[in-house]
C-alpha cells in the first residue's frame, strides 16, 4: 500500500511542521524550500500549497511487488532485482550515441539493460552488486530487455516497495523532491471544500475533493485511483462545459425562432447545373426541419473544404428572403466574403433579392447606403466581414445568421452577430473538421450536421512524403507543372508561433525558390504583412499572376484557384495533421491532377504515422479523429482561439465517457441557473471564472 513509501521518519517530520500551515501559504513555508528552489516551481505554476496538491502525477511506478526475469512479461511494467554480470559499451566505442548494454541476472534468468547516451552510467554499475530496475519489459532476438529503466541499487533508501507517483518534470526540482513536497503537504488535502454542487455530487456518486487529491497522489490500491481520478477529470470538464453553457447562455436561448418555410430552398437547388450530393440533401434537410420549426435553430455544419456548404447557405437564406426575413453571412476574411458575394449575385441573379456587400474595405457613402437598407428592410441579404458587428449596423427583421469558417472567430463575436436578431436562427460552418468529441465540447449547445460526401469529379491529390534530400527532385517537379501553365503553392514551416520569426524563415525560402526559377514569377506572402497587401499578393495568385506563391499558414483560408496543382510543404512534420489537410484542400480544385509532397526528415515513430495517414486518407474527419488521438485537442486548435482553458489532468480522448457525464451535469445546472447567480452556484461559479482567467467575459 501507499503508506510503505512513506518511511516513519519521513512522516513524522512532515506532521511535525505542517502544523498550522494553510492551502493558500506560499511554498516557502515549507522546510528546506528556500528562495530558489521556490522561484523554479513558481515558473511551472506552482505557488501556493494548493497549486502544489492540484499538480498531479502523470503515472506511477507499481513496485508492489518483485517480479523474477522468467516471469516478466514483454510489454509490461516490471520491478526486477538483479545482479550485474558485465556491462559493456555496444557498437561504435568512439561515438558518443553508442548503447551502453548492462548485463543483469537474477538466478531465474539474464536481462539486458540498456542505455543511450549515458556512458558515464558505465562507473556506476559494478558487477556484483544487485540493483533494483523498474521499466517496460522488451524482447530482443535472444533475451528480454529493458531500455532506459529507473534503478536503484536494492536495499536503498530510494528503493521504494509501493506505488510511486512520477510527476511531470519541472526544472530544477528532482523527482524525489516532488514526491518529497508532495508528501508534505497532502495532509492539508483535509482543508479542501467541496465546491461542487450537492445534487451533482450525489448524482455523479464523486468522491470528496480531498479523498480525491490524496490519493491521486498516494493511492493505496487501484479502485482508489480511478475514484479519485474520476473526480479530479469530472470537476475539471464541469467547469469548464459549464462555462461554455454560461457564455453561449445568450445564444442558446430557449426563445422561439424566425420561422421558414424552406420550398424556395428546394427550388433554387433544383436549377442549380449539378445535383446535391448526399451529404448536402441530409444537410439540408436538417437545416429546414429547424428552421421550418418553432425553435430557434443552432446548428454547426461542417464539411471539408469544396463538399459544398455554400450552396446550403444560399438555400437557406434565399428561403428566409423569400418569407420576408434578412440573413447574414459572415465570412473572416474580406476575400473570403468578396468570393461569397460574386457566388450570391451570380447564382441569386434575376430572383428578385436585395444583396449587398460590407467590408472594412466599403467606403463611406456605400457603408451608410447598406446600413440603412439593413434598417428598412430593403436589403435582404448580407454578406459581410466582422465589419457588420459594430454597434451601428442594425437590422430590421434578421430572421438567420451564418457564419462561416467560424473557427476564426470567437464566442464573444458570435453571439454578438447572433443579437442583432432578436430570434434569429443560427447557422456555424466550418471546414475544420472537429471530430465529433470536441464538437461537443466546442459547440456542446449545437445540434451538428456533417457533409462527408464530396461532389463528383473531384480527382483525389496524390500525397507523397519525402526526405529533404530528394528537394532538388521536387522542385524539379514543381518546374514542370509551372512550364504546364499550373501553379504551385510552397508552404514555409512554422518556426514558433510567431509571425515574425516564421516570415523570416518564409523570406529565406522565397529567396531560395527565386533563384532556382529565375524566370518563373514568385511571390511570398506571409502573416506579418498587412492585411490589405496580404489580399492582393493571394489575389495575383488566383489571377495567374504569379507562378510560385511561397507561404506561411496564411493561405489556408480563404485562396481558391483551381489552376494550381502543386503544392510543397516544407518540415511538415510541424504542422498537425488537421493543418496539413486543410493547406493540402488548396490544391485539387480544378480537373487536373494534383500533388502535394510533404518534406520531412523526421523518422520517429509519430512521424511515420502521420505521414501514412496523410498520404492514405483523404477524408479530414478521419485526419481529425487521428490528429486528435496523435497529439491531442490543445494541438489541433489554439485552444486560446477558442477561448477554451487548458486543462490539468483531463484528457478529451481518454477520458471520453468522464466528459459525457460532465457536459450533462453542466447542462442541469445551467439550465437551473443559467447565470450561475444562486448561492449554491457561488463557489462554481468563482472556479469558472479563475478556469476562464478573464481571457472570456462571463455576462454574469
Ligand atoms: P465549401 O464552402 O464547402 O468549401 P463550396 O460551397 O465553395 O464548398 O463548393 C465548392 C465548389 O463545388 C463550388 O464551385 C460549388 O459550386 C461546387 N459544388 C457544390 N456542390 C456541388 C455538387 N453537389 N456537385 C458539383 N459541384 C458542387
Ligand atoms: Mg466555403
Amino acid at each position: 500500500g501507499a503508506d510503505c513509501l512513506i518511511t516513519s521518519s519521513v512522516q513524522f517530520e512532515i506532521v511535525f511542521y505542517n502544523n498550522g500551515m494553510e492551502l493558500t501559504d506560499r511554498l516557502s513555508a515549507i522546510k528546506g524550500i528556500g528562495p530558489k528552489k521556490e522561484k523554479m516551481l513558481a515558473d511551472r505554476g506552482l505557488r501556493t500549497v494548493d497549486d502544489l496538491l492540484h499538480f498531479f502525477p502523470r503515472g506511477y511506478e507499481d513496485r508492489r511487488s518483485v517480479t523474477s526475469v522468467r516471469d516478466a512479461v514483454p510489454g509490461q511494467d516490471a520491478l526486477i532485482e538483479a545482479y550485474v554480470v558485465n556491462v559493456k559499451i555496444s557498437g561504435n566505442p568512439y561515438s558518443k550515441k553508442a548503447p551502453l548494454s548492462v548485463l543483469a541476472d537474477d538466478g531465474s534468468g539474464q536481462i539486458e539493460i540498456v542505455f543511450f547516451g549515458e556512458r558515464y552510467l558505465a562507473k556506476i554499475f559494478k558487477p556484483g552488486a544487485r540493483y533494483t530496475f523498474f521499466g517496460k519489459v522488451t524482447e530482443n532476438y535472444t533475451r528480454k530487455q529493458m531500455i532506459h529503466p529507473t534503478f536503484t541499487s536494492t536495499g536503498s533508501e530510494d528503493d521504494f516497495r509501493g506505488v510511486l507517483p512520477i510527476y511531470p518534470a519541472v526544472e530544477g526540482v528532482s523527482q524525489r523532491e516532488l514526491r518529497r513536497l508532495e508528501l508534505a503537504v497532502s495532509p492539508l488535502a483535509d482543508k479542501l471544500a467541496e465546491w461542487i454542487p450537492e445534487d451533482v455530487v450525489r448524482k455523479y456518486k464523486l468522491a470528496s475533493p480531498a479523498y480525491a487529491v490524496k490519493n491521486i497522489h498516494f493511492p493505496a490500491d487501484s479502485r482508489k485511483v480511478r475514484e479519485s481520478r474520476y473526480r479530479l477529470v469530472f470537476e475539471e470538464l464541469y467547469t469548464m462545459e459549464t462555462g461554455l453553457m454560461v457564455i453561449r447562455g445568450g445564444i442558446a436561448s430557449s426563445s422561439g425562432g424566425a420561422q421558414i418555410d424552406c420550398r424556395a430552398g428546394d427550388s433554387f437547388a433544383d436549377r442549380l447545373p449539378f445535383e446535391l450530393t448526399p451529404g448536402q440533401k441530409e444537410a439540408w434537410e436538417e437545416i429546414r426541419a429547424d428552421l421550418e420549426s418553432e425553435k430557434r435553430m443552432n446548428r454547426l455544419l461542417q464539411g471539408d473544404v469544396g463538399s459544398g456548404k455554400t450552396v446550403i447557405a444560399e438555400m437557406a437564406m434565399y428561403s428566409a428572403a423569400r418569407n420576408g426575413f434578412q440573413s447574414v453571412i459572415m465570412a473572416p476574411t474580406e476575400l473570403l466574403a468578396d468570393q461569397h458575394y460574386e457566388t450570391f449575385t451570380t447564382d441569386l441573379a434575376d430572383k428578385g433579392v436585395k444583396i449587398a456587400l460590407l467590408t472594412s474595405a466599403s467606403g463611406r457613402a456605400e457603408k451608410k447606403r447598406i446600413i440603412e437598407g439593413l434598417a428598412d428592410g430593403s436589403i435582404d441579404i448580407l454578406i459581410a466581414t466582422h465589419a457588420v458587428l459594430q454597434e451601428n449596423v442594425k437590422f430590421s427583421n434578421l430572421g438567420l445568421v451564418i457564419t462561416d469558417e467560424q473557427h476564426r472567430f470567437g464566442v464573444e463575436q458570435r453571439r454578438t452577430l447572433s443579437a442583432k436578431g432578436r430570434n434569429a436562427n443560427i447557422l456555424v460552418m466550418t471546414a475544420t473538421p472537429i471530430p465529433r468529441t470536441l464538437a461537443v465540447i466546442l459547440y456542446g449547445d449545437l445540434d451538428i450536421s456533417q457533409i462527408k460526401t464530396m461532389p463528383a469529379g473531384r480527382k483525389p491529390i496524390s500525397t507523397t512524403v519525402v526526405t529533404r534530400d530528394m528537394r532538388g527532385r521536387v522542385y524539379d517537379f514543381v518546374g514542370k507543372q509551372v512550364a504546364m501553365g499550373r501553379q504551385a503553392y510552397v508552404i514555409a514551416p512554422l518556426i514558433e508561433n510567431s509571425e515574425k520569426i516564421d516570415a523570416v524563415s518564409a523570406g529565406e525560402l522565397y529567396k531560395e525558390v527565386s533563384e532556382r526559377f529565375p524566370e518563373r514569377r514568385v511571390a511570398l506572402v506571409h502573416g506579418a504583412m498587412r492585411p490589405a497587401e496580404k489580399d492582393e499578393i493571394m489575389r495575383a495568385f488566383e489571377r495567374g499572376e504569379t507562378d510560385i506563391l511561397v507561404s506561411t499558414v496564411v493561405v489556408e483560408v480563404g485562396i481558391n484557384v483551381k489552376n494550381a496543382t502543386v503544392m510543397v510543404i516544407e518540415n511538415a512534420e510541424r504542422f498537425g495533421l488537421a493543418q496539413l489537410h486543410q493547406l493540402r484542400g488548396r490544391v485539387g480544385r480544378g480537373g487536373g491532377d494534383s500533388y502535394c509532397f510533404l518534406v520531412t526528415d523526421d523518422s520517429n515513430e509519430l512521424a511515420m504515422k502521420r505521414a501514412e495517414i496523410m498520404s492514405s486518407t483523404t477524408s479530414g474527419f478521419d485526419i481529425a479523429e487521428e490528429d486528435l488521438k496523435l497529439r491531442g485537442p490543445g494541438e489541433i486548435f489554439g485552444t486560446r482561439q477558442h477561448g477554451l482553458p487548458t486543462l490539468e489532468i483531463a484528457d478529451l480522448v481518454r477520458h471520453k465517457e468522464v466528459l459525457e457525464d460532465a457536459l450533462e451535469a453542466a447542462k442541469e445546472t445551467t439550465a437551473a441557473d443559467p447565470g450561475l447567480k444562486k448561492p449554491e452556484h457561488a463557489a462554481l461559479r468563482e472556479r469558472v471564472e479563475k478556469m476562464f482567467g478573464g481571457e472570456v467575459r462571463l455576462d454574469l
